[in-house]
């Protein structure tokens, strides 16, 4: 007999996940909530979930950052959403020199105290 067997992966949408600091942008930005899944197919149909994967995506800049199983339970509790911004912020801080990290901190600071003295 002849089986077609085969991987597929697809991305959806999963809706707002947070809002907090992008450091690409160098300011506030919405973060959207992704699944990538893939499935194992049988002839070129998806029948099994095989592996998901968590990310949040900057709705900007388009910076996908990946979440581990713990992360991505913080989705669900807005309690979290401090303690997941805090995670994005040293995900995107850990890529950068300690001279481009003194200047992304700065400019935050500066942007935010203008946002907050126009206020
Ligand atoms: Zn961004």
């Amino acid at each position: 007999m002849f089986v077609l067997f085969g991987w597929v992966k697809d991305r959806t949408e999963m809706g707002r996940a947070l809002s907090c600091y992008c450091y690409r942008c160098q300011r506030t930005r919405d973060w959207e909530h992704w699944r990538e899944t893939e499935w194992v197919s049988f002839f070129m149909i998806k029948t099994i979930p095989f592996l998901r994967t968590n990310f949040v995506v900057c709705s900007a800049c388009r910076e996908p950052i990946q979440l581990d199983a713990v992360r991505s339970r913080q989705l669900k509790s807005p309690a979290a959403s401090s303690d997941l911004a805090g995670f994005l912020e040293a995900h995107q801080l850990s890529q950068k020199s300690e001279v481009q990290r003194r200047f992304l901190l700065a400019h935050r600071e500066q942007t935010e105290s203008r946002e907050k003295n126009a206020a």
